[in-house]
């Protein structure tokens, strides 16, 4: 596996970015990076693999892309919080060609493994009407209902691979991540999740020396938050298997999101007024990962303590929003 030829599609972007700094930790070395995004727009960039701008909608380009590749990882999608999945549900289903085109790339370049990162948005939206979950296993994303537009691609990508593996033999990976948070990932601009768009609110309040925050939704709805560095021990080992059904990657440790505003308050040492955006896009009433899967699996789970991964989350975003000019945000090369 060290010798492959890995491409990591998407590598511009937070997950991305941090699976190609994890697989050179790990001593990759034949590392190909490609995004939408100009290279200076990059997470993460590194002068040891060889970084590409490209747009992977198109069937020619991926073809480019994936050239000579052992294993391909698909990260790539036009991808955000509720606030932009909610709004741009073209946009989210265009994601089926990136997907499409890299699975024909992959099976005409002859690639051994492709992993694809779906989401627990494909779950049937009736088993996520209530706070007060049932933990989501993987055969609860049927019947299916998933989150319109986002989920619906996702969906219909999963069983784009899985009908690869039948009939043309490629072995996959599909993970179905559960809200993955951590450093070096979008905290504003429209796509930021709650995790990273609840710290930057925080420090807002400390930088202007405001004493108030605003919550989407009434803020009893609840959530699981998956740290990165759990998320990519997972796709880890869900790549070293040869498991080839969609495996939940994601955190069990249930919050609300008023809960996970006291959270970032005692991690800022502050407390803040609160007021509720009830016409704000809030997605679904509750959502938690089962993780009886994976457990029997790999005999492990996401494990990291939401206020533990919060805590770097938090200095992170305060170091961008703080000590960096706004040119310097959230871009990084390194040698
Ligand atoms: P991200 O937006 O940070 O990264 C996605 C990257 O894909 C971006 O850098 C973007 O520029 C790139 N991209 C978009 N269109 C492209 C195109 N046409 N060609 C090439 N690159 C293109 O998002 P992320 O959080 O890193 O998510 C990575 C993957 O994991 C996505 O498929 C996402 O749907 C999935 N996922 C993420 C989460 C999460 O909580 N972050 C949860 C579930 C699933």
């Amino acid at each position: 596996m060290i010798n492959k030829k890995i491409l990591v599609a998407g590598a511009g972007g937070f997950i991305g970015g941090n699976l190609i700094n994890f697989l050179r930790s790990r001593g990759h070395q034949n590392l190909r990076a490609v995004d939408i995004k100009p290279l200076d727009q990059w997470f993460q960039r590194f002068d040891d693999v060889d970084n590409h701008s490209l747009n992977l909608q198109k069937a020619e380009t991926c073809r480019t892309a994936v050239e000579g590749m052992d294993i391909v990882y698909n990260l790539a999608a036009n991808m955000g919080g509720m606030g932009f999945i909610e709004n741009n549900k073209t946009l989210c289903m265009l994601s089926v060609l990136i997907n499409t085109h890299l699975l024909e790339a992959s099976r005409i370049a002859g690639v051994t493994k492709f992993f694809y990162a779906s989401s627990a948005c494909v779950y049937a939206a009736d088993k996520q009407k209530s706070e007060d979950v049932i933990p989501l296993a993987e055969a609860d994303a049927y019947p299916a209902m998933p989150e319109d537009g986002y989920g619906w691609e996702k969906l219909f990508s999963e069983r784009m691979c899985r009908h690869y593996h039948e009939d043309f033999g490629l072995e996959i990976a599909i993970a179905r991540f559960h809200n993955v948070y951590g450093p070096m990932g979008t905290y504003d601009g429209g796509r930021e999740k709650a995790p990273a768009a609840i710290c930057r609110k925080v420090i807002n309040t400390i930088l202007d020396n405001s004493h108030e925050i605003e919550i989407w939704g009434d803020g009893i709805q609840t959530r699981s938050f998956t740290y990165i560095e759990d998320c990519l021990k997972g796709v880890n080992l869900l790549m070293g298997s040869d498991v080839q059904e969609p495996l939940n990657i994601g955190s069990s440790e249930l919050v609300t999101i008023n809960g996970l505003v006291d959270i970032v308050e005692s991690i800022a040492g502050i407390e803040l007024k609160r007021t509720y955006n009830l016409d704000a896009p809030k997605g679904v009433n509750g959502r938690n990962s089962d993780n009886t899967l994976i457990k029997s699996l790999f005999q492990w789970e996401p494990s990291t303590r939401l206020k533990d991964g919060m805590e770097k989350t938090y200095q992170w975003i305060y170091d961008q929003m703080v000590n960096q000019s706004s040119a310097e945000k959230a871009r990084f090369t390194r040698p």
